[in-house]
Parts: structure tokens; sequence; C-alpha cells
């Protein structure tokens, strides 16, 4: 284990997170290398994701990314310190609330409204910041109309950029947003334009512009089918058996007996539940990886714990690790949540170890 896996609770814990910090810095120079001359920056939103904004920055600086993007300003003051001298954008912009933390920070708004472009023209103390260029999803940022105002002008503006709405598809309107954010570009003074996120990488060199913004994929996730032999795993599960027993034909398994086994069968109990983000989509669906076989889950996901069939390896015993089947696409097909809420939504109960 390296320095920056050190990171671990005191007390035992029965559940764990291996994160491969390789993977994760393999996935990143992949998508760099795929962006071509553009810069490649990294999402750290969400915590890294849920993997840890922190641990995620310092792999990811190691490697070579200038460019960190998260959503507010007090995940910007968690990570700053570990981001050496890199850049970091604040998606969210900047509120009234945020404006002294934001002026006590060496990180950029990236500005959405025009109440948001005034905040920082008035007191913004010349500082740069980026702008957000809403180009047809409705969401954050700027629309022609505002721009046709004139209101960027006499802004620093370092990075102008727009978000796609449906990258991880092959729609016209990837088309159309592209489109207008180049009639932007080509009208406002900034240092660099950024569209792709993950699954814009994908799209092609048109996507690229000077800089990207890979999120999901470093983490492992299947932004578009191009990708899919090239990403690599980055978290995997793991969760202490609490017990193991044997049942036979007929014996009802979990809460409301939703499970009724027809024949012997034997079971493990781990620690690991719906409050640990394997969520009951997961019951009578998911599934442990035990050496070549599989071990499905069997009835519904508690809070703490789930139930699963070890016919496949009776060796196990209580105290014994297990793995969970979580690569992002298999486990998002199991559950039906996105790869996005399957790393978003891992709690706090995890020992997180990098290796
Ligand atoms: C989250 C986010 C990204 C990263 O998106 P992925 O789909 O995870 O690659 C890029 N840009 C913006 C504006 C975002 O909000």
């Amino acid at each position: 284990m390296n320095a920056i896996g050190a990171f671990v609770n005191a007390a035992h814990c029965p559940l764990r997170l291996k994160i491969e910090a390789d993977a994760l810095t393999a996935n990143w120079r992949w998508l760099a290398g795929l962006g071509g001359p553009a810069a490649c920056g990294a999402a750290i939103k969400a915590d890294g994701y849920g993997l840890g904004a922190r641990e995620v920055a310092m792999h990811l600086v190691l490697a070579g990314c200038r460019d960190f993007f998260v959503s507010t300003w007090s995940e910007a003051e968690r990570v700053l310190p570990w981001l050496g001298e890199a850049a970091l954008s604040v998606l969210h912009g900047v509120s009234d609330d945020e404006l002294r933390t934001a002026l006590a920070l060496r990180a950029r708004p990236v500005l959405n409204t025009p109440a948001q472009v005034q905040r920082w023209r008035a007191e913004g103390q010349g500082r740069p910041c980026d702008v957000m260029i809403d180009s047809g999803f409705n969401r954050l940022g700027l629309s022609p109309g505002h721009l046709a105002e004139g209101i960027l002008e006499g802004l620093a503006i370092e990075t102008l950029m727009s978000h796609l709405a449906s990258a991880d598809e092959d729609v016209e309107m990837n088309g159309r947003q592209r489109e207008m954010l180049v009639g932007v570009a080509a009208n406002v003074g900034a240092r660099r334009v950024s569209l792709a996120n993950s699954a814009g990488i994908c799209l092609g060199r048109d996507y690229h512009f000077d800089l990207t913004r890979p999120g999901i994929a470093l983490y492992g996730g299947i932004p578009r089918p191009e990708a899919e032999n090239h990403l690599r795993q980055v978290v995997r599960i793991e969760a202490q058996i609490v017990q193991r027993r044997r049942v036979g034909r007929g014996d009802p398994i979990g809460y409301n007996a939703t499970f009724v086994a027809d024949r012997d069968m034997e079971l493990a109990i781990l620690n690991i539940g719906y409050a640990d983000g394997y969520l009951r989509a997961f019951s009578g669906a998911g599934r442990a990886v035990l050496g070549d076989a599989y071990g499905p889950v069997v009835g519904r996901i508690s809070m703490d714990l789930t139930t699963i069939c070890v016919d496949a390896a009776p060796h196990l015993a209580e105290g014994d690790w297990v793995e969970m089947d979580f690569n992002l696409p298999a486990a998002s097909a199991q559950s039906g949540l996105s790869q996005y809420e399957l790393l978003t939504l891992l709690g706090s109960r995890y020992d997180r170890i990098w290796f």
C-alpha cells in the first residue's frame, strides 16, 4: 500500500472498497489519449463519485491531470489542498452565500446565470472565471438571449463550456449542441472551449475542443460501447460473512419471505445492505463473485445485510470475505440503477482501501 492508501478507519470494518489507483490512472490516460491534443480534466464532484475526492485528485495529479471539476464551494474547500498547482472549477457557479468562500479560495466559478455574471463582475476582483452556455440541455447555463445583451464583455474567461444532454446516444441533438457552442465561442473571448464529458469524448475529435471533462469513465463506468474494452474496473466491494446457514426445501429467506428455498441450499449472510448503497433493487438480482462461479442474492436486501447462496463455494466460513459483482455495466443491468447512482450511493461505512 502506498502513502495515499493510509486513510482507513481505526476500528475493524467488515465492509470495504478496494480501489485500484492504477486502473483509475490508466482510465484517465486512455481518455486523455482519445481526446488527442485536448487537455483531459476530471470531474471529482460528489466526493469523487463516491470513491473519495482527495485520493482521486492526488492520483490524477500525479498522472498529469491539471483541470478538476466539483459542484460546490464546500467540495472545493475540501479538495483544494490536495490539488497542487492544478486548476479547480466549481460547476454551480457562485451565489451570494458563497462569495466570501469563493474569494478566499484558489478556484474558479463556472458562471451559469446573469445574476452570477453580475456578481462576479462586481465582486470578483477581476479574477478569472469559467462560463457555462446552455446549448439545449435546459439545465444550467446562459442562453443565447443572455449573450446577445453582451453580458460577458470584460470578464476574464478561462474556459467557455457547455454540457451534452445525450452524448451516450447517437442523436442529432449532439451535433446541434456542438454547433451552438462553436457559434458562441466565435463571439466570446475565452482562452479555452470545453464540451465533452466521458461519453462525449467517444463521439470523436469534433467534440474535444481544448479541454475534456470525463467523470464516470475514470471510475470504470462504460459511457458508450466504444469504451468497452479499454476502461478498467476501479472499485471492488468486499463484505465479510457474518453467518453461514443451511436451509431446506420450503424454508423462507429474508424480510417478507420473498424467496422460498426449493431445495437444500448453503447460505452466507453478508455485512452489506441498502444503507451501503447496495439497494433493494439488487434483491434476487445481484450476485457475489465466487471464483469462477457466482453466488446469487436470495430474498430481500436488508439495511445492513444481504443473503447469498454459496452452493458454489460451500467451504466459505463465517468471517471470510466475499466480493460482490460490482462491474458497473453488469451491476447496472442487475439493479436498474445507473452506473452513476451505483458509485455515488456507496455510503460511509466502507473502508476505502487504495492499492
Ligand atoms: C458531471 C459532469 C461531467 C462529467 O460527466 P460524466 O458523464 O461523468 O463523464 C462533465 N461536465 C459537467 C458539467 C458535469 O456536470
